[in-house]
C-alpha cells in the first residue's frame, strides 16, 4: 500500500494515465492552434475539439453545438448567471436557488443581487434536500432563472433534478444545474431532466484541472462574459485549450463506458467503510441522506472530537473536513448548518470522497486508522469523559 492515501476525490481527482496519454500529443506534435483554419497542424486541432465536443455531447444526450467549453465548472456557473440575467433581463429580476450550493454559484448569485437582481435562498431539511413545492410556490411573474446542484460537493447527495426541471419547464423558468460532482458518475440526460444550461469539470471525473464545459440547449440566448474573437458561438474568446478538452473528452469516454461497475464497486466500498466505522464507535452521525447519494461519498460526524484534531494524527490519510475551497477559513461548512447540524458537530465532520484509484486495503486500513484515533482523542476529552462516568452511574 501507498501513502497518502488519497480520500479526497471530490476536492479533485488524478488524472487517469489513458487521458494524460490521449493529451500528450496535442502538447507536443499537435499543438495546432484550433482557429488555424489553412494548414494541417490547425484543422489536427480543430478535429480533435470536435471529436471530444462529440463525445461529451453525446453522452449526455445534447447536440455538439449546445457544449462550449470553458476553463471549469466555475467559469461555466458564471457565464450560466451572468449571461441569462443579461439576456433575460427584461423578462425579470428573479433568482431562486438553494443553501446548499456550491460557493461558484452562492458568490456569483451574491453579485448579481448587488446589481439589483433578487435571489431566493431555499432551505433544505435534514437529508440535504429542498422542498418542491416551496420551489414550485417561489416561482413569480419576475423569476427567469433556476440553478439548483444536481449532487453535493460535500454530503454527496443528489437532487430529484428531472422533477425540478419539470416544474421549471412548467412555469417558463430556465433551469440551470451545477453537475460538477454528478456528471460521469451517475447518469446524465439533458432532455430527460428538462435541464436547459449545465455546468461540468473535468478535474472531477479523472480530466485536467482548467477545462469544463457548458451545456446550451439551442434557441436558449446568453451574453458572453469575456471579449475577444468569435470562439465558441461567439460566448467564449480565447484559444481553446485543445490538450486540456482532448483530455476532457477522454475521462467522459472512460466514465460512461464504466459508470456502472465502478459505481458500484465505489458503494460497496463506501458502505463498508461506514459500516466498519460505525460498528466499532459510537456517536458517529451520517450526514445527509444515504438514499439519493453519490456512491463515492461518505460525510461523517465524530461526537466530542474535533476534525482537524483528528486528522493532525492521521497524516497519512487525506480527506477534507468542511469543503475544501472554505476550509482555508475555519468557519463551519455552510452545507452541514443547512442541514441543521450544530457548529460542534459541523467541525467534527469529514468527509471521505473515494475514486477510481482506492482499493479494498486502503479503506480497511482507513477504517483501522479512525476507529483508533477517534477513541484516542475521545479518551482525551473532557466532555466524552464526563458522559462516560455518567453512563456508569445509570
Ligand atoms: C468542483 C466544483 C465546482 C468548481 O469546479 P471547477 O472546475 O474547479 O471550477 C463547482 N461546483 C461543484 C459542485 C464542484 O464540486
Amino acid at each position: 500500500m501507498k501513502f497518502p492515501i488519497y480520500l479526497d476525490n471530490h476536492a479533485t481527482t488524478p488524472v487517469d494515465p489513458e487521458v494524460f496519454e490521449a493529451m500528450k500529443p496535442y502538447l507536443m506534435e499537435k499543438f495546432g492552434n484550433a482557429s488555424s483554419r489553412i494548414h494541417s497542424f490547425g484543422w489536427e486541432a480543430e478535429s480533435a475539439v470536435v471529436k471530444a465536443r462529440k463525445t461529451i455531447a453525446e453522452f449526455i444526450n445534447a447536440k455538439s453545438k449546445e457544449i462550449i467549453f470553458t476553463s471549469g465548472a466555475t467559469e461555466s456557473i458564471n457565464l450560466a448567471h451572468f449571461g441569462l440575467c443579461e439576456s433575460l433581463s427584461k423578462k425579470g429580476n428573479h433568482v431562486i436557488t438553494s443553501v446548499m450550493e456550491h460557493n461558484a454559484v452562492l458568490d456569483s448569485l451574491k453579485v448579481l443581487e448587488g446589481k439589483g437582481f433578487e435571489i431566493t435562498l431555499l432551505p433544505v431539511d435534514k437529508n440535504g434536500f429542498i422542498d418542491l413545492t416551496q420551489l414550485e410556490n417561489s416561482i413569480t411573474e419576475k423569476t427567469l432563472l433556476v440553478s439548483i446542484m444536481t449532487a453535493n460537493n460535500e454530503i454527496g447527495i443528489i437532487n430529484n433534478v428531472k422533477e425540478i426541471g419539470a416544474i421549471c419547464r412548467k412555469k417558463g423558468v430556465i433551469f440551470h444545474t451545477d453537475a460538477a460532482q454528478a456528471f460521469g458518475k451517475i447518469p446524465f440526460d439533458v432532455e430527460d431532466f428538462n435541464i436547459d444550461i449545465a455546468s461540468f469539470s473535468a478535474h472531477k471525473i479523472y480530466g485536467p484541472k482548467g477545462v469544463g464545459a457548458l451545456y446550451i440547449k439551442s434557441g436558449l440566448k446568453i451574453t458572453p462574459l469575456l471579449y475577444g474573437g468569435g470562439h465558441e458561438n461567439n460566448l467564449r474568446p480565447g484559444t481553446l485549450n485543445v490538450a486540456g478538452i482532448v483530455g476532457f473528452g477522454k475521462s467522459v469516454e472512460i466514465c460512461y463506458n464504466n459508470m456502472e461497475k465502478e459505481a458500484s464497486r465505489l458503494k460497496r466500498l463506501r458502505d463498508k467503510l461506514y459500516s466498519g466505522i460505525n460498528s466499532q464507535l459510537e456517536d458517529v452521525y451520517l450526514n445527509g441522506s444515504l438514499e439519493d447519494r453519490l456512491p463515492n461519498n461518505l460525510n461523517l460526524s465524530f461526537k466530542y472530537v474535533k476534525a482537524e484534531n483528528l486528522m493532525s494524527s492521521a497524516r497519512e490519510i487525506a480527506v477534507a473536513t468542511g469543503s475544501a475551497c472554505t476550509s482555508a477559513s475555519l468557519k463551519p461548512s455552510h452545507v452541514l448548518k443547512a442541514i441543521g447540524l450544530p457548529d460542534d458537530l459541523a467541525r467534527s465532520s469529514i468527509r471521505f470522497g473515494l475514486g477510481r484509484f482506492n482499493t479494498e486495503e486502503e479503506i480497511d486500513y482507513t477504517i483501522e486508522k479512525i476507529v483508533r484515533i477517534v477513541k484516542q482523542k475521545r479518551a482525551e476529552s473532557p466532555e466524552f469523559q464526563l458522559r462516560e462516568n455518567f453512563k456508569e452511574k445509570i
